[in-house]
């Protein structure tokens, strides 16, 4: 299935996902408390930069797997969390 219209994925996206693995693997994998998950969950599903799978600043996945927002060492790229 094609992404909607509206997704891009930002340059530098393979790069970035890189540097997030790497990132998460010094954290021994570490996911995302529960609480945590919801609240970042809650403010992607309002945001202006989801495309209904991707974020449309970093390209990174927000829905399925893999799921930047189960991995606990990641950040929102515009700090709403
Ligand atoms: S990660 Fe941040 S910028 Fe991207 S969709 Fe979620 S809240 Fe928006």
């Amino acid at each position: 299935m094609d992404a909607p219209a509206t997704a891009h994925k930002p340059k530098g996206t393979v790069k970035r996902f890189a540097k997030a693995v790497v990132k998460h693997a010094a954290t021994g994998f570490k996911k995302t408390p529960d609480d945590v998950f919801e609240m970042r969950q809650k403010e992607c599903a309002k945001c202006e930069h989801n495309n209904g799978k991707t974020c449309n600043k970093c390209g990174c996945q927000i829905v399925g797997w893999p799921n930047k927002l189960a991995w606990d060492s990641e950040s929102c790229p515009v700090g709403k969390w």
